[in-house]
């Protein structure tokens, strides 16, 4: 029986879940964080139990020797239950990754050379990819990369107006993100409808602290909302989302803001933190019903801008068949999913309230009326299998 370890590296942490294949069954799942500060941490789960450590973790090498110490110590044991393959999220593959891939010296150079255009993640990811080479050194590994599913874009949706020149120089045009998570929930969509993939118009929204949302046609990306970074489109937790680009030239000019907090800015300032103070979407949802005029501001700005793109996908892709909702807000807010479909009833779009209401977290929920033309699903997305998967047909 097929298992396969998913690692998620980041420059201080990384998680992991080691999953069996046929059942799609998480055995064990932990956390090693504060990587190279005062104190390290791990966190591993096994079946009901729970176990932390805490300890000097001076490299992602030592963390890798202190989950091996978690498993041999708490089980599962790894001779049982042998991986036979490490998948591996990296956040960006640039135009030359349009698929998971298995990960060579060469790969390695590759992730590090776009290093470039994901400062924040891709040395993360590799320093992960390293120590984790190292310490499953008899099998294969696999990248799997949150840009890849968007290679499919035409150029017409991933090419900026920008002088041509100076983006090719750059290698600036839309990559787009959150793949894995979109390509998981089109494919459960399909089959939660037994329909074939390759005939379905669909739109995934994606919305957790980070938001994105993707138009596919027939299993293909053809336009998502993120572009060259993740901090176009939609109106995030702590990001702007669309922008006048202007305004930074303004605000350059007017307010002598440097680079460093432009970025923190639109980064980490803005979105719902910066309209309401807050990004937690409970939080604002209380708030706005208590007759706060931030919050309900917050939440108008956030779902105006869903409806705009709900309706360029529709308008993109000539209708869709299923629209689905994902992540923090997508499984849990049901007045976010009725606020961006509202208006669009002309499409065959109708939200069935008391569905919409019920929908219950943790399972695929159809939140459509039955005169709706257009199927409206809420999807728990599951990037961890679908790594999982990704790297099991990259080894088979
Ligand atoms: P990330 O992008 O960090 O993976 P998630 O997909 O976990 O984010 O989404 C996190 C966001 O989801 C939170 O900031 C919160 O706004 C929202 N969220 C999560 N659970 C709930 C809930 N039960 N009710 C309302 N909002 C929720």
């Amino acid at each position: 029986m097929a298992v396969v370890l998913v690692v998620n590296s980041g420059s201080s942490s990384f998680k992991y879940q080691l999953i069996e294949m046929q059942g799609e069954r998480v055995l064990a799942s932990g956390l090693v964080e504060r990587i190279g500060e005062g104190t390290g941490r791990t966190e591993h789960v096994a079946g009901d139990e729970e176990f932390e450590t805490r300890a000097q973790i001076p490299d992602h090498t030592t963390g890798f020797g202190l989950m091996l110490d978690a498993f041999a110590e708490h089980g599962p044991s790894l001779d049982v239950h042998a991986p036979v393959a490490v998948g591996h999220r990296v956040v960006h593959g640039g135009a030359r990754f349009f698929e998971a891939t298995e990960i060579t010296d060469l790969v390695e150079i590759n992730i590090d050379d776009l290093a470039v255009l994901a400062p924040l993640h891709n040395p993360g990811a590799l320093q992960g990819i390293r120590a984790a080479r190292t310490a499953f050194a008899s099998i294969p590994h696999v990248a799997v990369f949150d840009t890849a599913f968007h290679q499919s874009m035409p150029p017409e949706a991933y090419t900026y107006a920008l002088d041509r020149a100076t983006a090719e120089r750059h290698r600036i045009r839309r990559y787009g993100f959150h793949g894995t998570s979109h390509k998981f929930v089109s494919e459960a969509a399909a089959v939660h409808l037994g329909r074939p993939l390759t005939e379905l118009k669909q739109i995934v929204f994606h919305l957790g602290n980070g938001a994105s949302v993707t138009a596919i046609d027939g299993g293909r990306s053809v336009e998502t909302s993120m572009g060259f970074t993740p901090l176009e489109g939609l109106v995030m937790g702590s990001r702007t989302g669309d922008l006048d680009p202007a305004i930074l030239l303004h605000l350059q000019r007017r307010a002598q803001l440097t680079t460093d907090e432009l970025d923190s800015l639109l980064n980490k300032k803005s979105g719902l933190i910066g309209l309401a103070g807050a990004n937690d979407m409970r939080d604002l949802t209380a708030r706005a019903e208590a007759g706060d005029d931030r919050a309900q501001l917050a939440i108008d700005v956030y779902t105006h801008r869903l409806r705009a793109y709900a309706g360029a996908y529709l308008a993109q892709l000539g209708g869709a068949d299923v629209i689905s909702f994902t992540a923090g807000v997508g499984e849990n807010v049901p007045h976010i999913r009725e606020s961006a479909l509202r208006g669009l009833e002309f499409a065959g779009i109708r939200v069935d309230p008391n569905r919409n209401a019920a929908a219950r977290r943790g399972e695929i929920t159809r939140i459509s009326a039955d005169d709706s033309r257009v199927a409206v699903l809420v999807i728990p997305t599951d990037e961890e299998v679908e790594i999982a998967r990704q790297a099991l047909a990259v080894v088979s």
